[in-house]
Order: structure tokens, then C-alpha cells, then sequence
């Protein structure tokens, strides 16, 4: 089995902080659920497509390691942060676990930057634990910075026909997660206008 050849679980990929982008990773098809993270295969393809945006990117074998543990794992954060950005849109209750899920990836690593001093000094990411885990941890550390730093405004639910995916509105005219969701939304505008037209 090759990196390469893994399949992805269809999880879009829209460039949007990792902690949100792992959100993401529940979508929908037509109105239905799907869930982007079933199997081993689809977290470490999901892993791979991210790689680059990791202080510690995973390597070919790293993501060949990963097993259930991490399955579990990621599909754990996923839901915390996916319950917790819908908290963050629609006001309400956080589920405890939900925060508690997240700490406990914050302190699943222990990682640090050491110095490294060539022909100009450069920082290089270090960590004790597995590369996933260590990943991992990066998206719950980037949660807490979200949820509670300046872009938590900004973070919108997408509201096209049948959209479950979270943005950071990160333009002031930007009202959808993606161009897609833009068009599908100005078809059902016009439907409903021509509608009610009785045209
Ligand atoms: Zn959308």
C-alpha cells in the first residue's frame, strides 16, 4: 500500500483552519449525512492531504501506522470541535465532553521548537509522541486559539440548501463555505423568486 494510493473519505478540502477543516470532515451529499472519517485509510489520507499545513508534517510511514487508536481519536476531536463551532454560530451550551475531548488532545503531546543554527538560526518542531498524536494536538491547540481569539466572530455555518460545513468569514462579502455552495444557493433564491412569481 502507497501513501498515494489511500483513499480519502470525500471530506472537502477548503483551505480553512485545520480545526475547522477537521470539522468538515462530516459533510453532506445531497442532504444526507456523510462521515469522511470511517477508517484508517480515509484519517490518513485526510492527514496526507493536510500534511503541508502541520509544524511536524506526518510521513509516508507515519500515516502507514495509523491504526484504530487513532481513528478514534480524530474522529473524537472532529466531533468535539464540530459540536463546539456549533455552539460558537448558535449560542447555547457547550457539552462538557465536548471541551474536555479537546483538552485532552491539547495535552496528549508535549512538543517544542528547538534551535537549530546553520548558516542562519531556524526553529525545528519537536515532539515526544507519535506523529499523529502530535498532530492531533496542533488541531486542539489551534481549537482553543479559535474558539476564544478574534477569528471566533468571524466563524459562520454554512447556509446553502443543505450545507453542513463551518468557515471563518474571512472577506466581508464571503457568505458561503465555498463557490459551489454560492451557486447552489443563488439557484434556490431565483427558484423560489421565479416561484413566487407563479412564473
Ligand atoms: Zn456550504
Amino acid at each position: 500500500m502507497k501513501v498515494e494510493d489511500l483513499e480519502n473519505g470525500g471530506a472537502p478540502l477548503l483551505g480553512e483552519a485545520l480545526p475547522i477543516e477537521l470539522a468538515n470532515a462530516t459533510y453532506a451529499v445531497r442532504g444526507r449525512l456523510v462521515d469522511g472519517l470511517q477508517t484508517v485509510e480515509h484519517v490518513a489520507a485526510w492527514f496526507r492531504d493536510n500534511g503541508e499545513r502541520f509544524a511536524e508534517p506526518c510521513t509516508d510511514a507515519d500515516l502507514l501506522e495509523v491504526g484504530a487508536g487513532e481513528l478514534h481519536a480524530t474522529r473524537a476531536l472532529r466531533d468535539a470541535i464540530r459540536a463546539l463551532a456549533g455552539v460558537a454560530v448558535r449560542g447555547g451550551e457547550a457539552p462538557s465532553d465536548a471541551v474536555a475531548e479537546v483538552n485532552r488532545r491539547v495535552r496528549a503531546a508535549a512538543r517544542w521548537r528547538e534551535l537549530s543554527w546553520g548558516e542562519r538560526p531556524s526553529a525545528l518542531a519537536r515532539s515526544a509522541t507519535p506523529p499523529v498524536t502530535t498532530a492531533l494536538a496542533e488541531i486542539a491547540q489551534q481549537a482553543v486559539d479559535l474558539f476564544t481569539g478574534d477569528q471566533a466572530a468571524d466563524l459562520r455555518a454554512c447556509q446553502a440548501p443543505g450545507c453542513v460545513l463551518y468557515f471563518v468569514k474571512n472577506h466581508p462579502r464571503r457568505e458561503w463555505c465555498s463557490a459551489g455552495c454560492g451557486t447552489r444557493a443563488r439557484a434556490a433564491r431565483h427558484y423560489e423568486r421565479t416561484k413566487a412569481a407563479g412564473l
